[in-house]
């Protein structure tokens, strides 16, 4: 059956469908960034409440600034911006259609999203636009310097950027008396909320300081942490679909179904009831925020490069290898979860079972070489830290010079059985005569001071990663990780 508003009805029976009228609903919430994520996680929790009855005037309309958005919006116009959504446990897969989304503005209509954002009904708009939709430079500070954020300090009135089409919907609406939006982003990124008001008053800046102090004092950006693992559409998942539960859908979205938010409870003008469905409301996010950065993050950086090196090709091939498996467990155990300060209502230990199980669960289809990608800008946020802390406190931090050492190896470009390693990080050519100088010469390594900071320094941490790297090049990963575990 091909999805659509009419064939709702003939949809096969193990799929699940909108429960509620969708001519009821209205919209409340301006979503920038309909790609998949989005799909699984605010659409899909907003489809929960409709199907409640609840949050009936909170429908999404969607936008973007990118040419290359047109194709998937022509394939949800299709369908009635109705998509599938498959999630995924190890044994057991789920399809239900989503209806909470009404509308997309055709991407870089600029003048149709202004005027869209700036009726009173939206009273959110919110963001899954990628880190790198922020303009951040390599201290994650706002970076003026952008050409695209030029242009829009230049004319404010026909915006590029996702920045400066709310900014010029904020400057109507305050012109209009009417009260501005909340603006909720939903992106990976530590204190995503400040991060967006960075942004956002770092442009109005560029444009008029006293707009700037206005948006500063006047709009929330609630910061929230967002978790659930959803790679990307391809065939192979329309294919899936087709067989598995006789849909025909141009654009589905399959994930785990594992998922959490927890958000900061900052809605001047309202919100959806989240907690209803889950959706966690705190006082402070960065408990949280380092419990992922820590133990799923990290953990996942623990089994990466050992598993590229010993050639594995999917995440959960690498928690099956029982040296991979056995070096995340011994790391998270006595390295890094230690490490993890406390997070109210959680217990760690449970935390990092669910993740084990996560990172198990072979339906995901996750890659390993995903998992190496950027080690030049994840390595900082997510093992450093923690590394520092481990020189601070005089704890051990073997396994985390041993994680260091791998992710040094591989970046020398070769598996451990002579099989070339493809450029995995922006910054691949700087790395790679690096990674292989540090062979002989370890300190090299640690001499990036963008990477390490001054952790280098530290003789008893550079001694154990120059021990570790030299075991790797001489002994091979697999006996290296045995020599870790005994
Ligand atoms: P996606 O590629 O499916 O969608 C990204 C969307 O952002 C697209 O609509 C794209 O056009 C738009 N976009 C990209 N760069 C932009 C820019 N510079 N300015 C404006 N729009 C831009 O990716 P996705 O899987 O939906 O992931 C998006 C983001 O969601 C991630 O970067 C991450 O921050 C967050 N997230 C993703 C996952 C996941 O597992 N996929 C999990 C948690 C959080």
């Amino acid at each position: 059956v091909r999805l659509s508003e009419n064939t709702l009805s003939c949809l096969p029976g193990d799929v699940a469908r909108p429960g509620y009228d969708r001519q009821e609903l209205s919209a409340g919430i301006f979503h920038f960034g309909m790609g998949n994520f989005h799909r699984a996680h605010l659409a899909a929790y907003l489809d929960e409440l409709m199907n409640r009855g609840l949050a009936l005037d909170w429908g999404i309309v969607g936008g973007g600034v990118r040419p290359e958005e047109r194709a998937g919006r022509a394939v949800l116009a299709d369908q009635q911006w109705l998509s599938t959504l498959v999630e995924q446990s190890a044994t057991v897969s789920r399809a239900r259609v989503i209806g909470s989304m009404l509308d997309f503005v055709p991407p870089g209509e600029g003048a149709a999203i202004i005027e869209r954002l700036s009726r009173p009904d939206i009273r959110i708009v919110s963001l899954t636009i990628t880190e790198g939709g922020y303009f951040l430079d390599a201290d994650d500070r706002f970076d003026a310097s952008h050409p695209d954020l030029l242009a829009d300090a230049e004319a404010p009135e026909s915006p590029r950027t996702v920045f400066g089409l709310i900014l010029a919907a904020l400057r109507v609406r305050r012109d209009a008396g009417t009260a501005p939006f909340t603006v909720m982003s939903c992106d990976n990124i530590p204190h995503n909320g400040d991060v967006t008001r960075g942004t956002l008053t770092g442009l109005a800046r560029l444009q008029d300081p006293a707009f700037a102090e206005w948006v500063a004092g006047n709009v929330a950006f609630p910061n929230g942490m967002v978790d659930r693992i959803t790679p990307a559409t391809t065939d192979r998942e329309r294919r899936l679909l087709a067989d598995e539960f006789g849909v025909t859908d141009g654009w589905p979205v399959f994930c785990e179904d594992f998922r959490q938010w927890v958000l900061e409870d900052r809605f001047p003008l309202g919100r959806p009831p989240l907690e209803q469905v889950g959706v966690q409301f705190v006082e402070d996010v960065s408990p949280f925020e380092t419990m992922k950065l820590r133990i799923l993050n990290a953990g996942h950086a623990t089994i990466a490069y050992p598993a590229g090196l010993l050639g594995i090709e999917y995440v959960h091939e690498a928690m099956a290898d029982e040296r991979v498996g056995a070096f995340l467990e011994r790391l998270e155990q006595t390295e890094i979860i230690p490490r993890v300060p406390a997070v109210p209502g959680i217990a760690l230990d449970v935390y990092f079972s669910e993740i084990r199980r996560r990172f198990a669960n072979p339906k995901i289809g996750d890659t390993i070489r995903r998992l190496c990608l950027d080690g030049s800008n994840r390595q900082p946020k997510f093992i450093v830290p923690i590394i520092r802390d481990a020189i601070a406190d005089g704890g051990s931090l073997e396994g985390l010079a041993l994680e260091s050492a791998l992710w040094c190896r591989y970046c020398a470009g070769e598996t451990d059985a002579g099989a070339p390693i493809e450029p995995n990080d922006p910054h691949w050519e700087t790395l790679r005569p690096i990674a292989a100088a540090a062979r002989t010469e370890p300190a090299r390594w640690l001499a990036q001071t963008s990477i390490y900071g001054g952790i280098g320094d530290d003789a008893r941490f550079a001694e154990a990663f120059a021990g570790w790297l030299d075991k790797l090049w001489r002994r091979g990963t697999a006996a290296t990780l045995e020599a870790y575990l005994q």
